[in-house]
């Protein structure tokens, strides 16, 4: 929470974490596995390079997942930092079909003094299903005609508004011009689903639609008396179009988490928009199970399985261990993917049991495990060069060559990273591409791991211990 004030008067915002957004956005040019028709990977394709053995039993996964073997078991992916753990995971739920929900978490995030870990656990297994929902919806199909100059200036046939307000499903009686409109205006209501009696307000410089509101609103914001305005029939100018909506089962728990509402899917959507007011139970997720999978059975709705990232594993502890044990057996369970860097290493939360990557020996059954290597100097040039792409920034060679390097000694991952200073520091320095100068300069500013814990080492004298 932070708290902002002005002259007059004070205002406190929620100032929310950026930080799972820019971990998606870091795998922005990754789109999908990158595999032929006959599984196997191409060396560069789908924004990935190399890692192909990993890639290629990933694709086996999906299939796996498909053809709905996956369940009770996860996925583990073993390997260095930066070696493209989470990318492939990303990648996986990519390859599931569009819109499938990938929820990315570190095992930390699950101790927090306020909620309890298996409820952190609860939460983001919900965040990781989906629910599309198919609603028959009446929505404008009116004709699209150019507009006079002077009907641009009157849509409305004589009560002298402006374009900025147009009318549906609505014709006065002076006159039906409303029913001409604009096609990007056009376009927009499209967009919007507006439906039989709408009133659609639209702003004149960008033709977005602002608001949506009824008929009855737009009569009383014009004045309008009722023998000056009669409803379209139905059926005229609309027709019924299928209308998807995707959402996640958490999304459900939050809308619902307050007194008032019914239990019908619409409602449920409908109170999305509103504050949180009361705590979501383990009785309110229960009875959304049910109406979820009464909805499932009446064809209303599908269940869109996501995948549920776990890095670093070995922070969790064998609570959490239990109850993932036990949630991976749920019909309403994520494919659940953990990554960790970690060999042999104690379980948390036990004073001594020691084993692979600090899981439990239960769980490591029910596991699959697909390791990642370390790239080349060539790969990790080719995904520096991805990644500048993507961020529309233009480096020299020479530069290239140096990150690459970087890359080699220290991480893919601090490579990366060295793309964005890099860039500011040629900006100041008024060059249009990165140089090598530039780079080195920030190598020079910033440390990398290595480095840094070389010269703690050195200075350690220096140091309280
Ligand atoms: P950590 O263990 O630190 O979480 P990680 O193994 O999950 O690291 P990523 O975060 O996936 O590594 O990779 C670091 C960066 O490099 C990301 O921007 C990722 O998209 C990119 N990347 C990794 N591997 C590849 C690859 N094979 N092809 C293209 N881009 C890659």
């Amino acid at each position: 929470m932070a708290a902002t004030s002005s002259s007059s008067n004070m205002r406190i915002e929620q100032v929310n974490s950026t930080t799972r957004e820019k971990r998606v956005a870091a795998h922005s040019h990754i789109k999908g596995l990158g595999l032929l028709e006959d599984g196997t990977a191409e060396p560069i394709q789908s924004g990935f390079v190399g890692q192909e053995n990993a890639r290629e039993a990933s694709g086996v996964v999906v299939e796996l997942i498909k053809s709905k073997k996956m369940a009770g078991r996860a996925l583990l992916f073993a390997g260095a930092p930066g070696t493209g753990k989470t990318a492939i995971a990303m990648a996986i739920s990519q390859e599931l079909g569009p819109k499938v929900p990938f929820r990315p978490i570190v095992g930390s995030e699950v101790y927090s003094s306020e909620i309890k870990k298996t409820e952190v656990l609860m939460e983001n297994f919900r965040r990781a299903i989906g629910l599309r929902i198919k609603e028959s919806k009446e929505v404008y199909e009116g004709e699209v005609t150019e507009l006079t100059p002077e009907e641009t200036e009157n849509p409305l046939g004589g009560y002298g508004k402006t374009i900025s307000h147009v009318i549906i499903g609505l014709k006065t009686v002076k006159g039906t011009k409303q029913l001409k409109l604009d096609p990007s205006i056009y376009e927009s209501i499209q967009k919007e689903n507006v439906t039989v009696g709408d009133v659609i307000y639209i702003e004149s410089n960008t033709g977005a639609v602002k608001r949506v509101g009824r008929s009855d609103a737009f009569a009383t914001e014009f004045d309008l008396e009722a023998e000056e305005y009669v409803p379209l029939p139905k059926g005229e100018v609309h027709k019924k179009k299928e209308v998807i909506q995707d959402v996640t089962l958490h999304d459900l728990d939050v809308a619902n988490a307050r007194p008032q509402g019914g239990q019908d899917i619409m409602s449920m959507m409908s109170q999305m928009m509103k504050p949180k007011k009361t705590e979501i139970t383990e009785k309110l997720r229960k009875e959304i199970n049910k109406v979820v999978n009464k909805y499932i059975e009446q064809g209303v709705a599908e269940l869109v399985p996501g995948v549920l990232f776990i890095d670093e594993v070995h922070m969790l502890d064998i609570e959490c261990f239990t109850y993932l044990n036990r949630a991976l057996e749920s019909a309403l369970s994520p494919i659940v993917i953990f990554a960790t860097n970690r060999g042999m290493c104690t379980i948390r939360g036990t004073d001594d049991i020691i084993s692979p990557h600090g899981i439990p020996v239960d769980l490591l059954d029910r596991l699959l495990i697909i390791r990642t290597l370390p790239y080349s100097l060539d790969e990790i040039k080719e995904i520096v060069k991805i990644r500048a792409k993507t961020e529309s920034l233009t480096v020299e060679d020479a530069a290239l060559e140096h990150i690459s390097e970087k890359g080699l000694s220290t991480s893919l991952r601090y490579a990366v990273q060295l793309l964005t200073p890099s860039n500011v520091l040629s900006e100041i320095n008024g060059h249009t591409t990165i140089t090598l100068d530039d780079v080195k300069e920030v190598d020079d500013l910033f440390f990398d791991a290595k480095k840094s814990a070389k010269h703690l080492t050195e200075q350690e004298s220096q140091f309280i211990i």
